[in-house]
């Protein structure tokens, strides 16, 4: 089953740059996709409008049955409660613990405190962090930092998890980390990921599905792909 269906979808900024060209695509549920291209070529574009960070100025984008540009404000909370972010550069709360940071976006949602401890010390184990909930963010490397800011992204269970260069900040060997930790979330718990990147290697290493974009066109769309195409 598809989680994403994107049809004839383009995105035009005010300024008149346009950012995707008549995008269309599938992404079925349980999938690892990376999406790869040079700067510009539209992946951040393509990830905000999954969490309606952006609306569309045509098509249609459809994420876990829900029409994404059709979305009224007040229901967005319908879309992000389906879905976790992790961006390059974690945002993390500074003056929250590890466990605080990452009990926050349950406390939001009214969640009760047993139920938040077992899903934070849970999500906590998954990323490999479970000895350092009482520590605060600046006490962490940036790999750990960006392990809180993954085990927040999924400790709503969420069906999809974004990834918005996740590794872009790190050195090669904590982004391999990184990489094993998304790549057990996907596998353990079914969660399908998106991940937009620059990084060869790591596309190269993965061997996951691989879409590619181009100055806003979709050039590729590869089931076990590897980063072959130099001029992107
Ligand atoms: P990438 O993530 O691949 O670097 P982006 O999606 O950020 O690409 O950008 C795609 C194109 O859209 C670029 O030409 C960029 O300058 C433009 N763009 C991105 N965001 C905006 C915005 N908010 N307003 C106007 N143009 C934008």
């Amino acid at each position: 089953m598809d989680l994403i269906r994107l049809k004839n979808v383009e995105k035009r900024y005010k300024n008149g740059v346009t950012a995707i060209y008549d995008l269309n695509l599938a992404i079925e549920k349980g999938s690892f996709v990376f999406i790869i291209g040079g700067s510009g070529s539209g992946k951040s574009t393509l990830i905000k409008m999954l969490y309606r960070e952006e609306r569309p100025t045509k098509g249609q984008v459809i994420v876990g049955g829900l029409d994404v540009a059709k979305l009224r404000n007040k229901k967005v909370y319908k879309l992000r409660r389906k879905l976790g972010i992790v961006f390059q550069d974690y945002r993390l709360l500074p003056k929250l613990t590890v466990y605080e940071n990452v009990a926050f976006a349950m406390e939001c949602i009214g969640a009760k405190k047993d139920v938040i401890r077992k899903n934070v010390l849970k999500a906590l184990e998954d990323v490999g962090l479970k000895n350092k909930v009482h520590d605060y963010p600046t006490n962490l490397s940036g790999g750990e930092q960006q392990r809180v800011a993954i085990a927040r992204a999924i400790v709503n269970n969420p069906k999809l998890l974004l990834c918005d260069e996740p590794t872009g900040n790190l050195d090669p060997e904590r982004s391999m980390e990184i990489m094993k930790v998304l790549d057990d979330i996907n596998k353990n718990r079914g969660t399908t990921i998106i991940m937009a990147t620059h990084d060869k290697e790591i596309v190269n290493k993965m061997k996951k599905q691989v879409i590619t974009l181009k100055d806003g066109h979709l050039v590729n769309y590869k089931q076990k792909g590897t980063y072959v195409d130099e001029s992107v």
